[in-house]
């Protein structure tokens, strides 16, 4: 394929998806969430009051999935419509990320998923945010960066995030959440979360989303 990618994975919090956005908007590329289609999985897979271990009744629901991604205009928000309702805020919540990270474990449930998110390789380019997009789903891709941040910072970017929305949160629990998501998404058997072998590392921990922005510019320009 010759259609350029750049992968950014990592842990959740660590800003893969506000980097991403950005990097997409400036190069005038397109943009997969994976994390949005498990999570949108996820929700259908708690509507139809599926068990996280129902790996046949997932992949069915993940095969025949109902979802669609609209870009409002260039810039701003995409909304996920989800069987004609729209999503874009309810997959958000911790349960729904909960029930994403578990189903996400499954073979069949990634292996169905695949071909969805390679669709989205479309020109001029695209930025990919994930997990393992550097990994499995675009092993050839142009530029692989790892983007982390310690899991103090990352749940404080998350209390942050929870108070400006209204909600309150001990600061203890979010670290213990998202220690115990890292914990699963690097331990299952299939396309676990690692840096890709060729990727830039990135630790945001101390940087602005600016400078992790020009890092991995710089980076991608050397590769493209
Ligand atoms: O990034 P986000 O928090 O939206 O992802 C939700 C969950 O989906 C993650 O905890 C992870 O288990 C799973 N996921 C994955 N592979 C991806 C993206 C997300 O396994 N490429």
């Amino acid at each position: 394929e010759s259609i350029p990618v750049i992968t950014i994975d990592g842990p959740g919090g660590a800003g893969k998806g506000t980097v991403s956005r950005i990097l997409a908007d400036q190069l005038g590329w397109h943009l997969l969430d994976s994390g949005a289609i498990y999570r949108v999985l996820a929700l259908a897979a708690l509507h139809h009051d599926f068990a996280p271990d129902d790996e046949e009744s997932l992949v069915a629901l993940a095969s025949n999935l109902d979802v669609k991604f609209e870009v409002e205009n260039e810039k701003s928000l995409t909304h996920i419509i989800l069987e004609g309702e729209d999503v874009t805020m309810s997959i958000r919540t911790e349960a729904v990320g909960n029930m994403a990270s578990k189903i996400a474990a499954l073979p069949r449930v990634r292996e169905a998923l695949l071909r969805r998110q390679r669709a989205f390789r479309e020109l001029p380019g695209l930025i990919a945010d994930g997990r393992d997009m550097g990994t499995v789903v675009f092993p050839n891709a142009a530029a692989k960066v790892f983007l982390t941040a310690t899991a103090e910072e990352r749940a404080d970017r998350r209390h942050k995030q929870l108070l400006e929305k209204g909600f309150t949160a001990k600061i203890d629990q979010l670290i213990a959440e998202i220690k115990e998501r890292d914990e699963r998404d690097m331990n299952r058997s299939v396309a676990p979360l690692k840096a890709a072998e060729d990727s830039l590392y990135v630790d945001s921990t101390d940087l602005s989303i600016d400078e992790v922005v020009d890092q991995i510019l710089q980076f991608a320009h050397g590769k493209l």
